[in-house]
């Protein structure tokens, strides 16, 4: 498969960076809803945001830069400056882990610094016109933010040298945590908090609260950095914790 994308023109990296961007938000949107429908008597929300004509566009828009930035990527490969590369099983779970982590740091300070009021105001607000969530809210994002992230995800494989089997999982779950923490439930069961490491994963209560109540909760994959600088919402535990709204 890396041969072939490497000897693909630039039309057809576009093509099949499209279709796979493609299938990632309908994957994502399915999902959502999916986990909406599987957990009923888990919503953390009373209802679902509403789906704005200007939103579906924006989220299309998302799809289309996504592959955009994917190409980006594509052509730093095939020119050297990317590294990927076939590898074992744990070693592409090492890099998946690695890269999990650094995107969680660089998350939380770009996110932290997107909440300023000015840049607010300009970009993020955008994504937070959405006080509930629904299956399209992952991918109602400011332009500007969307290649914001490609950009720190390309200047990580620009100093990481990746395997692809890593790249891919990190990917899959980066589309995971983003899609539960959209999906208005909860499918974590509560005595995740009481597991040590497990505990400090993002969960969708997580990122909804974030929405609710957006000076708390900056952080995507995990509450760590949240709780290192303070910002973790002092109701977490109890909101997690307890009985969601039932239908
Ligand atoms: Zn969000
Ligand atoms: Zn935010």
């Amino acid at each position: 498969m890396l041969e072939q994308l490497r000897a693909a023109s630039l039309a057809e990296a576009w093509l099949f960076f499209l279709a796979a961007n493609g299938g990632i938000f309908a994957g994502s949107v399915v999902l959502c809803w999916g986990l909406g429908s599987w957990f009923p008597r888990k919503r953390l929300f009373d209802r679902w945001e509403a789906l704005r004509p200007i939103e579906v566009i924006a989220a299309l828009i998302s799809v289309i830069l996504n592959a955009g930035v994917s190409v980006g990527g594509w052509l730093l490969w095939t020119e050297d400056v990317i590294t990927i590369g076939p590898t074992s099983l744990w070693r592409s779970a090492f890099d998946g882990l690695v890269m999990l982590l650094a995107m969680d740091f660089g998350m939380y300070v770009f996110h932290r610094l997107a909440h300023r009021p000015s840049l607010y105001r300009l970009f993020h607000g955008f994504h937070h016109r959405h006080e509930a969530t629904n299956p399209i809210s992952l991918f109602v994002l400011h332009p500007v933010e969307v290649v914001g992230f490609g950009a720190l995800m390309i200047l990580f494989l620009m100093v990481y040298p990746m395997t692809l089997g890593g790249l891919i999982g990190y990917l899959t779950l980066n589309v995971l945590f983003g899609t539960i923490g959209h999906s208005g439930v909860e499918p974590f069961p509560p005595s995740l908090r009481c597991i040590p490491v497990a505990g400090l994963v993002g969960t969708s209560t997580f990122h909804a609260e974030h929405h609710e109540h957006p000076d708390y909760n900056f952080g995507f994959y995990t509450l760590f950095w949240d709780l290192i600088f303070g910002t973790l919402d002092p109701e977490y535990d109890k909101r997690f914790k307890q009985e969601p709204h039932q239908e």
